[in-house]
């Protein structure tokens, strides 16, 4: 009986959400009087796998070789049900970022276990197996009651913090029959924003209020004064203003950053599912009526090309580089 953790790697390290998925693992394993321990799939990791044992982790099962390189979710799910088999887990824990929206749900049917995605609290697990999810977009919560022997859990992006200790984790070679992928990469296009959207912490995005492309100068400037993400609304990237992988919403990239500023965007429900989980939201509209003030912490009433310069040097001089 165990808790496992899968740990999600980009260009070889750790993501943020990994970390998050590995302290919830290890409090989960904590409650349940059992120990937690990460499984990470190939052979290109420059970062520490010891050192994540500062997450409570005892043990990482690292499976290395070539096949995992296609990013296959089948492949990638066959091999963490193999793992999660042979350390007898009984929950897996996935981050509810893309590649874990892939592989969760198939490492579930291995395992003829429940799954709830999008868990935002440890379960209750006084006699039952009770998880706390996001439903409706974010804008409710429900309860899933879990009653399978084995238990997949996905938690959602930015909703458990991370705790470190000074743990150490044993790394250990775990040998797995890795299926050769049925899918052919032919090329990849990697998207080169300084900050990657859905790890970032904080994002500013922008919408048609910009009226052009040729605007985006003064986003730019706040983004990189704030150290942010850049992120837009779909109508912008229908009209190539900006490319499709900044646009967040129900048909686009779900975040949950700490801080969302919102540029000329006027705040449609479906742009809104996209975003609602940011635990700060910042609001640029010249419209006090814009329906983006009701979700907002913070609004500012005007026009995006008066207030945006203003606002960039105040953070600059916040910083001390202005
Ligand atoms: C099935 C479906 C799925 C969709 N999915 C998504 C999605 O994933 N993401 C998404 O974003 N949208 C999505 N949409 C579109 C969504 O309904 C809205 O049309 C869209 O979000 C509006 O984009 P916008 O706010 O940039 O533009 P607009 O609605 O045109 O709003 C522009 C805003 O800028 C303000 N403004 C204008 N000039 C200035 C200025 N000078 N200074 C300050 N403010 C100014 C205006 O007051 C206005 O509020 C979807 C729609 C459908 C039907």
């Amino acid at each position: 009986m165990s808790v496992l953790i899968f740990i999600d790697l980009v260009d070889g390290q750790v993501k943020k959400a990994a970390h998050e998925a590995l302290t919830y693992g290890a409090k989960l394993a904590a409650q349940m009087g059992t120990t937690a321990e990460g499984v990470v799939l190939g052979s290109e990791v420059s970062s520490d796998l010891g050192e994540l044992g500062a997450h409570g982790v005892a043990k990482i099962h690292q499976v290395s070789g070539d096949g995992f390189k296609e990013g296959d979710a089948q492949v990638f799910a066959k091999v963490v049900a193999d793992v999660a088999e042979a350390t007898g887990a009984d929950v897996v824990v996935f981050s509810n970022n893309t590649s874990g929206k892939a592989i969760a749900p198939r490492v579930a049917v291995r395992l003829k276990a429940g799954l709830v995605s999008g868990a935002v609290a440890l379960p209750e697990t006084d006699g039952s197996f009770l998880v706390r999810k996001n439903v409706f977009s974010g804008k409710a919560f429900a309860k899933v009651s879990v009653k399978t022997a084995k238990k997949v859990i996905a938690l959602n992006v930015n909703s458990f913090t991370i705790e470190n200790g000074d743990g150490k984790a044993e790394v250990v070679p775990f040998r797995a029959e890795v299926p050769t992928s049925k899918i052919k990469v032919i090329g990849s296009n990697k998207t080169t924003g300084k900050v990657s959207l859905t790890e970032a912490e904080v994002v500013v995005s922008a919408g048609r209020g910009m009226k052009g492309p040729e605007n985006w100068g003064i986003v730019e400037d706040l983004a990189t004064a704030l150290d942010a993400a850049l992120a837009c609304s779909r109508p912008v990237a229908d009209a190539h203003w900006r490319p499709h992988n900044e646009h967040v919403g129900q048909t686009g990239v779900a975040i949950a950053p700490n801080l969302y500023v919102a540029v000329g965007i006027s705040g449609a429900i479906q742009h809104l599912a996209g975003v609602n989980r940011s635990k700060v939201i910042v609001v640029i509209n010249k419209d006090p009526e814009a329906p983006f003030f009701k979700a907002a912490d913070y609004g500012i009433v005007g026009d995006v090309f008066e207030v945006l310069p203003k606002f960039t040097e105040a953070v600059k001089k916040v910083k001390g580089v202005a």
